[in-house]
């Protein structure tokens, strides 16, 4: 009988521990676990390796994405697509000779709940090719309590970037809730207060820019937890709030002021439907952002209430839009389905009636459809189904959104 030899390394059988067969090979243990070493050093070099390179997308190129998905909110779009641009430009910025060094630009947008804003965030991070986290401000505290460290921000990113610190370093986080940090008391003189003022103190240097040692794995620190340095100078922050209440000081605000700016330029009458527009750096300070905070986040813009318009169009026009999904489902059934416009004027009007907002659309129509999405797999029959505002109405009638209100 020939002798079994590895094929790698010619070491007899009786030499080694181990000899795997193939069908025509066979590998020792001294080569598999020579082997396994060589692929982890391939896999780390293809992590740490070539830099990245990212094609530089222009803000109307990420505009036009945008509008693909979110209706509106032109403000905030224009913002945040010129801030993603420079961030991008600042990543790929070679030592200048004239030492003119780019400074990141945190945003902070302000926006009624359901109007888009983690939205816009999400979407964007679709076709960013850094990466990407969003993060609750709700959840962090102050080092030392019951809560998350504000470090927490940063493990998120770096699980989103493979653990790839480079990649993470140049990557972008969306902070929501940061209207829930705000002090409680405008006097900065009471007790301290854990949840508010301290978590925007802990925030500061983040936002800013240094090395943080962060968890890997999350969770608060331990003594024997091994972390991982992580430098945020090239972080680009964006946070978004409600900041309720804010509208209404905005308007005392315009009221009191002799409308100064708009003297000048004739009359330019304050639009008291929508005044988050005009909201500045000191109502986000009397709204309890403390100055050092606000500073950080140069970056300010807004978010437009949706109208029935607006919602009219979320519903039918984005990529994704609730009612070209029903059709899809429905289509694959075999049936037809199809959204008069009294339909859809009826499922906008109980998101406006019920103040659920673009958020609420998808339950109303969840409550309107839920019958038929259970009725036609069984039925052979049923080859189109018009959703008017009749057959809306008879069937929201019937759905839980009618018993909340009668209780
Ligand atoms: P928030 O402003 O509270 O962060 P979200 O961005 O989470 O609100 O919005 C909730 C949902 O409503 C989104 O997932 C999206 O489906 C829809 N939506 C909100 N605003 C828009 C918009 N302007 N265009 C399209 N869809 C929207």
């Amino acid at each position: 009988m020939a002798q079994v030899t590895c094929s790698f390394c010619g070491r007899n059988k009786k030499d080694v521990d181990l000899m795997v067969s193939g069908i025509s090979a066979h590998i020792c243990n001294f080569c598999i676990d020579q082997a396994y070493l060589i692929l982890g050093e391939e896999e780390k070099t293809k992590k740490s390796g070539a830099k990245p390179k990212f094609k530089l997308k222009k803000p109307k190129e990420l505009t036009a994405y945008l509008d693909q998905y979110v209706i509106g909110q032109e403000d905030a779009k224009k913002v945040l697509t010129v801030a993603v641009y420079n961030h991008y430009k600042r990543l790929q910025q070679k030592e200048d000779p004239d030492e003119i060094k780019i400074e990141k630009s945190n945003i902070i947008m302000v926006g009624d709940t359901g109007t888009g804003k983690t939205y816009l965030a999400k979407t964007l991070a679709k076709i960013l090719e850094v990466p990407f986290c969003i993060a609750d401000a709700t959840v962090l505290t102050e080092a030392g309590y019951v809560g998350e460290d504000v470090e927490s921000i940063l493990t998120r990113l770096l699980q989103a970037a493979d653990y790839n610190v480079e990649a993470a370093e140049r990557g972008i986080v969306y902070i929501d809730e940061i209207d829930k940090i705000a002090r409680k008391s405008d006097n900065p003189s009471i007790t301290r207060d854990v949840s508010g003022e301290g978590v925007q103190q802990a925030m500061l240097k983040l936002l800013e820019g240094t090395v943080v040692n962060v968890p890997p794995q999350g969770g608060r620190k331990h003594p024997d937890q091994k972390m991982i340095a992580v430098n945020t100078e090239n972080i680009l922050f964006i946070c978004g709030g409600a900041f309720d209440g804010i509208a209404r000081h905005i308007g005392k605000r315009l009221n009191t002021q002799p409308m100064g700016f708009s003297k000048s330029s004739g009359n330019v009458v304050a639009d008291r439907e929508n005044l988050l527009q005009y909201v500045t750096a000191q109502d986000l300070k009397a709204f309890g952002l403390i100055p050092e905070l606000i500073g950080r986040l140069p970056v300010l813009t807004h978010l437009d209430p949706l109208h029935k318009d607006a919602l009219k169009r979320i519903l039918t026009e984005p990529k994704n839009a609730l009612v070209k999904q029903y059709a899809k489902l429905m289509a694959m059934e075999g049936v037809n389905l199809k959204f008069k416009e009294d339909g859809l004027d009826f499922i906008v009007d109980k998101a406006v009636e019920y103040n659920l907002g673009a958020r609420g659309l998808r339950s109303i129509c969840e409550a309107i459809i839920t019958d038929a999405m259970y009725e036609l797999p069984s039925d052979d029959t049923v080859k189109e189904l018009i959703i008017d505002a009749e057959y809306a109405k008879s069937q929201f009638d019937k759905s839980k959104f009618k018993r909340l209100q009668v209780a």
